[in-house]
């Protein structure tokens, strides 16, 4: 999906980029987000053969293929990963099996970039469809990161910043993220990070630039570090000097790129509100890339492990609203119904993420028998600077305390 869905707040009511505008399956760059179209004839959906054949393919690879399945991939995909997990999970697991010559991720975009700059050259990054493109990480871009850069510089503050990239970003934004003396986080060590960078200069004067999920970026430092809301601005790249001015940008302490989860900011107050009423005694879990007041008005708050985790350990009898992905939640919910544990989607509408749902039983079949028959297909590969300094934000957060 293409189209950032905006939503009901007017902090969510971004213009779409030129990029967003892209008709699906048009084009042909696999170094983008963007969509483009698959190039093979991909099996038939209702081919009744199809689970046979993903495990002859696989199976006729053998150890030369490993595949991965983010969490929030369908039934039908996960079945065939040999492991599950987040995205930066994932990128270290394939890391560590040098003997696949193929990673297959099943997840999307950026999660197969970062594959590829966590593994050796020898290991080639497959993604089953070339439209599983993340809308977060398109929602900044190479450009208008610079341009934020240069409005910092001329506020006078760009040497007191420091970026600080959630994983859920493109390879250009890592990598201006480790040239620029940044760190990369996840969702599960967002707080990590922040204090490592209020560290890196006089802790009063220093800034952080968070890109591109301003929700993690507002929940980490408000929730976990003690700051107010008055302490971050938002940058907004679709105005003149991100809509804000040199004033306000010196007096901020969280500058928060303009961009958001279209599943989890789908996410409101009164989902929370709802589900309290519809089910006594409910538990409200949700992931902090959703908005600051579902996250203040929830029970607990954290990564989808985190998520599993806190489930994994709930009593039975136990009730549970989730707010994430509802792939994962169904599934977690069919895990955990035999112990007695009651767990129900946030919101009554559905919220799959359209592009990660681009990666389907046909697409899978395509790339393994592709692969089997000596075809390397939709190659997902990172040039070398942008690997090297994307590497550099990433080993920093590796070293993070
Ligand atoms: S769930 Fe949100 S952040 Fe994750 S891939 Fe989908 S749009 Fe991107």
């Amino acid at each position: 999906m293409r189209v950032v869905t905006t939503a009901q707040t007017p902090e969510l009511d971004v213009q779409p980029s030129p990029l967003a505008l892209l008709l699906l399956g048009r084009e042909a760059d696999p170094k983008s987000e963007r969509g483009v179209e698959c190039p093979g004839d991909l099996p038939s959906p209702s081919d009744p053969d199809l689970v046979a054949r993903a495990r002859a393919a696989k199976e006729k690879l053998g150890d030369k293929v490993f595949v991965l399945g983010h969490h929030y991939q369908r039934d039908e995909v996960i079945q065939f990963a040999d492991v599950t997990g987040d995205s930066f999970k994932l990128a270290r697991d394939a890391a560590a099996r040098p003997e696949a010559e193929y990673i297959v991720f099943c997840g999307v975009h950026f999660m197969a970039e970062s594959a590829d700059i966590l593994t050796s050259d020898d290991q080639k990054v497959v993604l089953p469809d070339l439209a599983a493109g993340c809308s977060m990480a398109d929602m900044a871009t190479a450009e208008q990161v610079a341009e934020c850069w240069d409005v910092l510089t001329e506020a006078g503050i760009a040497e007191q910043v420091v970026p600080v990239s959630y994983m859920n970003s493109s390879a250009d934004i890592k990598a201006f993220t480790g040239k620029h003396g940044g760190t990369i986080c996840t969702s599960s060590n967002a707080k990590r990070a922040l204090d490592w960078a209020f560290e890196q200069g006089e802790p009063s004067a220093t800034k952080v630039l968070f890109l591109p999920d301003q929700h993690l970026g507002r929940n980490t430092a408000v929730r976990d570090m003690g700051m107010s809301l008055d302490d971050c601005v938002v940058y907004n790249p679709h105005k003149p000097n991100g809509g804000l001015t040199a004033d306000e940008l010196r007096a901020a302490k969280m500058i928060l790129w303009r961009g958001h989860c279209s599943v989890h900011g789908r996410f409101s107050l009164d989902s929370v509100n709802d589900v309290r009423a519809r089910i006594p005694g409910v538990n409200v879990l949700v992931h902090p890339e959703c908005r600051h007041e579902v996250v203040a008005a929830a029970d607990h708050v954290g990564s989808t492990e985190y998520i599993i985790k806190t489930l994994e350990a709930a009593p039975a009898g136990s009730k549970w609203a989730i707010g994430t992905e509802l792939n994962l939640v169904r599934r977690l919910a069919n895990r955990f119904a035999p112990e007695g544990k009651e767990i129900v989607f946030l919101d009554r509408t559905v919220c799959f993420c359209s592009t990660m749902n681009r990666i389907d039983l046909p697409h899978l079949v395509w790339a393994l028998e592709s692969l089997a028959e000596g075809n390397l297909v939709n190659r997902i590969e990172v040039d070398k600077e942008t690997e090297a300094f994307a590497k550099l934000a990433l080993e920093r957060m590796l070293a993070l305390p």
